[in-house]
């Protein structure tokens, strides 16, 4: 579809959204399976009754704009799941693979809250006012869970940093007791990047 008058872009912005939304149902369950953490699990079974209800949101703007809801392919939503699936796949289940995906699933949210923020400013702009409501209660959601997801980060980040600690302390004798140290010392190489002092970096 050529893209010439504002309603245009409008109908173009918000069949991005929607596939962006169905490509983000299919890939929470996939992702979730491989997480540690409850509590994040639990933040994203959550998001998916809630994504479910924001695409049911979006079935009912098509409805009253009277279009299709299909027609694009939203390339942003495919790069960033693409991103999410990349941390699942190649970093060992824990949680620092936990950590790595709360950031490939705050993108996702950031993603989503311009997105909404966009076809809500253009929807009141429009005088669309039911449309507006639709779409600024999914623009709220996106933004609780941005910060539910920080929230998560918070004890996750803690857990994955004493992870890198106690297996530093293996390699000390004199701070081994802190965690379960009954395994037989073995030599160990040096893994790069989870020295103390580098981690802020
Ligand atoms: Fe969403
Ligand atoms: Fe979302």
């Amino acid at each position: 579809m050529s893209i010439q008058t504002a309603e245009d872009l409008f109908i173009e912005e918000l069949r991005d959204i929607y596939s962006a939304e169905k490509q983000a149902l299919r890939a929470y369950p996939r992702l979730a399976k491989r997480v540690e953490s409850d509590e994040l699990k639990q933040a994203m079974q959550t998001h998916l009754e809630q994504t479910k209800e924001q695409v049911n949101r979006l079935d009912r703007v098509f409805e009253i704009l009277e279009k299709r809801s299909s027609g694009k392919t939203c390339e942003g939503m495919r790069g960033l799941l693409e991103e999410a699936g990349q941390h699942v796949e190649e970093i060992e289940q824990g949680p620092v693979m936990d950590a790595a995906l709360i950031g490939a699933l705050q993108r996702v949210e950031h993603y989503e809250i311009a997105a909404y923020g966009t076809v809500a400013t253009l929807a009141e702009a429009m005088g669309q006012d039911e449309i507006k409501e639709l779409l600024g209660e999914t623009l709220e959601e996106e933004k609780e869970t941005d910060e539910l997801l920080t929230g998560v980060a918070q004890n996750v980040n803690t857990q994955a940093l004493e992870e890198g600690d106690a297996s530093e302390d293996e390699d000390s004798e004199e701070e081994s007791m802190k965690e379960a140290p009954s395994k037989p010392k073995k030599p160990r190489k040096q893994v790069g990047n989870t020295r103390r002092g580098r981690r802020a970096a």
